[in-house]
């Protein structure tokens, strides 16, 4: 058998299975129904024919009937070439309707091909006629046409997509299909140079080519091709630098020896300088790989350890994130020799559900933005797998796992303008995230790069855990601090609370005590004596209602406090309320020249409300205003309609007054139970003497009013001077419709309150009466 004959059984047996594994590997992607998988399968599948019935030539196999194994290589490999062509543009992502467009010129071609081949209603003579050259030729030009059109299509989409600006990844890959075309383009100059020398030579370049397509198209990772011919090269001069040692060392012993060399000698000194050469061999090595590295690459690698050393120690010393940020960042940046980075940190912690990826610190970059990952988002799972510690910016756009981010967070991934993001893990969980530009030099990151890279991501991680903690640790101190000093105020009201009370109960019990005591003792005659008997009577009687007061008061508050204070509604006339309120005030406001004036008041519309308990909030206003206000000075209560987003209609009552003044620092403590501004036994010394304090429970309960109709109650002063007085004003705010809040389950408390209330009316009533 021919030796020509043997290689061609060879090289087809060796392609038709290497076209075979495409076939499978392709046709196992299918069901991503990805338009270049379905093409790619095409391509493949035409190659594996074409492959197989060269290898049926080669063999001498009978042909089929009505199939002659030239014709089926022709249009197998026809429809091959052509289907290169539309690959070329799905995988480039060329438009849909340069597809078609490529589809349809590809279909005329095959289709008069397929007429003069066949001789279609004779009309492949007629046109050979016509022309004058043979049908043959005819049909030799369109499938030549159809090489070319492929040809072409594929080299002036790669051209343009090489004149774009893209990731390197991607241009990366462009080589690899550049080399590719290329490949098939020799291979179809072999074709219709010697369709006889195809069989081997032409079919091992078309293989090669489908090959180099098929990794293309189905790894989403190729290594740089510049990295691998460097790696090649470097590799080989290395050899060269130890052979050609090996030989200067063999030839200087010769010249040494002095001797012509025979062979035996030769071999001797040659085993001599091998054994010298072994034992330096790695020395050797080493420094001409270093020198080779440092001339192919450009640069040296960095030494590993001494990086993570120098890194590890410098991170370790940040306390704060923002410095363990900038430090990272700026270290990374310098070792690498990249334009840009972002450091990320994940708020949410990074133990298992979404991430809020927050900027922490960077270098170069225009645009940092946070984002949120949800707990599903691809991006978190891809690292939750555990197979990848790192993800370039064309891996985001090309994998089919990526496919499902939302379009918000491929437009982050976009702006950012990255090229590598490199994750801090903590057990596969997003702890943050290192985003980093193309390197300075321009090239691809080497594996070394990313080795080290995520190397110092895992550091990164420690040192982000001790960093939270300590921080974590700095806010629960904090806490700890605040809490304290809350509960030092708690105290502090707790003991206010022992001595107001005791002090505000024990002078009335005190009263109570001394009369009744003074009624016990009475003598004869004193009994006697009417008057005498009405002025001790009259001693308990007052003493036991400004007790009942306080109690009443403490009860009051009590109520409002748990948030329970019932309300009576009913329409209320506030210049009534006022009226009411204000009545009681108007000897004592006389006897010490205080200006009193109403605006506004008699005009207010009629709400729906707790008069009562309006009444008693305006006489504690009032109250205050007589207790703070020196004499000869004014009060004023003003009312007017309001719209407020948060409640609605209501009405606005403001008494006013030319007193002491409050402190805005204490404008929200004095609606707390039992706070006093001034000192806390200089109390109860009168309900309108001037500065005379009561329990400190008269604004709690005129708060609890308000927000029981779901209104509010606040002060505006601008502060405290007992000399100039600028004054207070107490806004008392009630909507139009009592608003209440809280739930109506607990009725069996609301029940007894209610009750405990008539109790409470029916025994004042009892008493005006
Ligand atoms: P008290 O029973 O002591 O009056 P309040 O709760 O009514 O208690 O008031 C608390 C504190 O707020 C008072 O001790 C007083 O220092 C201050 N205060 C209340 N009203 C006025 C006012 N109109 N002018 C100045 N200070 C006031």
């Amino acid at each position: 058998m021919p030796i020509k004959i043997i290689v061609e059984i060879v090289v087809a047996s060796i392609t038709s299975i290497a076209f075979s594994l495409l076939v499978v590997l392709a046709a196992l992607r299918l069901r991503s129904r990805e338009s270049v998988i379905f093409h790619l399968t095409l391509y493949v599948t035409f190659g594996l024919i074409t492959s197989l019935s060269l290898l049926m030539i080669a063999l001498a196999v009978l042909p089929l009937p009505g199939l002659a194994y030239q014709e089926t290589t022709r249009i197998t490999l026809l429809v091959m070439i052509l289907s290169f062509g539309a690959l070329t543009l799905n995988f480039l992502k060329k438009d849909k309707n340069k597809l078609i467009g490529y589809w349809v010129g590809a279909a005329i071609i095959m289709i008069a091909w397929a007429i003069f081949k066949f001789n279609f209603l004779g009309w492949g003579t007629i046109v050979a006629a016509q022309v004058g050259i043979s049908d043959w030729e005819i049909q030799k030009g369109l499938a030549g046409l159809g090489w070319v059109t492929a040809i072409i299509t594929a080299l002036v989409s790669l051209t343009l997509d090489f004149r774009k600006k893209q990731p390197l990844q991607y241009l990366n890959r462009l080589r690899y299909w550049l080399i590719a075309t290329a490949l098939l383009s020799v291979s179809g100059l072999v074709w219709f140079i010697s369709p006889l020398i195809f069989g081997w030579a032409g079919l091992l370049l078309l293989t090669g080519g489908a090959m180099l397509v098929g990794y293309v198209v189905l790894s989403y990772h190729t290594p740089d091709l510049k990295i691998l011919v460097g790696r090649a090269t470097r590799y080989a001069g290395v050899t060269a630098i130890l052979a050609a040692l090996f030989f200067a060392g063999l030839a200087v012993v010769i010249t040494l020896s002095r001797r012509i060399p025979n062979a035996t000698t030769v071999l001797v000194w040659a085993i001599v300088v091998a054994i010298i050469f072994a034992n330096l061999f790695p020395i050797i090595w080493r420094i001409s790989n270093r020198l080779l590295t440092g001339i192919i690459f450009g640069r040296q690698r960095h030494d590993q350890k001494r990086v993570i050393k120098l890194y590890s120690q410098s991170i370790s010393s940040a306390l704060d994130m923002k410095r363990l940020g900038d430090t990272l960042i700026k270290l990374m940046i310098e070792t690498l020799g990249i334009q840009k980075g972002i450091v990320f940190v994940n708020d949410r912690g990074g133990d298992g559900g979404d991430a809020a990826l927050r900027p922490l610190s960077s270098i170069g970059a225009t645009e940092t933005v946070a984002i949120h990952f949800s707990t599903d988002s691809p991006f978190l799972d891809y690292f939750r797998q555990g197979k990848k510690k790192s993800i370039s910016q064309y891996d985001i756009e090309v994998m089919p796992q990526f496919r499902l981010l939302s379009e918000e967070t491929r437009q982050w991934f976009n702006d950012m303008g990255m090229e590598l993001y490199v994750p801090i893990l903590r057990e596969r969980e997003l702890a943050g995230l290192l985003a980093f530009g193309p390197q300075s030099q321009g090239t691809a990151y080497y594996d070394e790069d990313l080795d080290l890279m995520v190397a110092m991501a895992d550091q990164a991680a420690l040192a982000l855990d001790s960093t939270r903690l300590f921080e974590q640790l700095a806010t629960i101190n904090q806490e700890v601090g605040t809490l304290n000093q809350q509960l030092a105020g708690i105290d502090e009201t707790k003991s206010d609370f022992l001595s107001i009370a005791s002090h505000e109960l024990r002078t009335p019990l005190t009263h109570i005590h001394g009369y009744s005591r003074m009624l016990l003792d009475l003598t004869e005659e004193e009994l006697k004596d009417p008057a005498y008997l009405k002025t001790l009577i009259e001693g308990v009687v007052k003493g036991s209602d400004r007790m009942k007061d306080v109690v009443d008061v403490m009860f009051d508050v009590t109520e409002a406090n748990v948030g329970e204070m019932s309300l009576f509604a009913g329409p209320v006339n506030l210049e009534d309320v006022v009226e009411q309120a204000s009545v009681q005030f108007l000897t004592v406001l006389d006897e010490r020249r205080i200006a009193f004036g109403k605006d506004g008041v008699k005009d207010l519309p009629i709400i729906e409300a707790d008069g009562t308990r309006l009444v008693q909030a305006i006489e504690n206003l009032l109250g205050n205003a007589i207790k703070y206000t020196p004499d000869g000075g004014t009060i004023k209560i003003e009312g007017r309609p309001i719209v407020l987003d948060n409640i609605g209609s209501a009405v606005e009552l403001i008494v006013s007054d030319s007193g002491i003044g409050i402190d805005p620092e204490f404008h929200e403590r004095i609606f707390e139970k039992f706070f006093r501004i001034d000192d806390t036994m200089h109390h109860s010394t009168g309900k309108t003497k001037f500065k005379g304090a009561g329990p400190g429970l008269g604004l709690t309960l005129i708060l609890g009013i308000a927000e029981a109709h779901g209104g509010n109650a606040w002060v505006e002063s601008l502060g405290h001077d007992e000399v100039n007085c600028p004054g207070s004003q107490f806004y008392l705010v009630i909507p139009l419709h009592p608003i209440i809040p809280g739930d109506d389950d607990e009725d069996s408390v609301k029940q007894s309150q209610i009750e405990t209330r008539h109790w409470r009316r029916s025994d004042s009533e009892a008493k005006e009466k």
